[in-house]
């Protein structure tokens, strides 16, 4: 059967370290830069676990800034 696989692409530089998507996703994917920041301050969102990402879209629908972008990749 075909397997769906996501990727996403964030935009470190316009996220404001508000955890939402962290939140939002169901599989764990992203996370907050524990120490890194962006040029605004902010601790900002990246992929923690970008494997186990699938394609959902939860985490760019709640983003009140739209950072993130989603793909999805059908493996067959
Ligand atoms: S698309 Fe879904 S699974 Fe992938 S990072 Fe966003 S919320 Fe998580
Ligand atoms: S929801 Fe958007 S602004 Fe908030 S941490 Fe995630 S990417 Fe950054």
């Amino acid at each position: 059967m075909a397997k769906v696989q996501g990727a996403v692409i964030i935009n470190e530089e316009r996220c404001k370290g508000c955890d939402l998507c962290v939140v939002a996703c169901p599989t764990g994917v992203l996370a907050l830069q524990p120490k890194e920041v962006n040029d605004r301050g902010y601790h900002f969102a990246y992929t923690d676990k970008p494997e186990a990402c699938i394609g959902c879209a939860s985490c760019a629908v709640v983003c009140p800034d739209a950072c993130i972008e989603v793909y999805r990749v059908v493996e067959k």
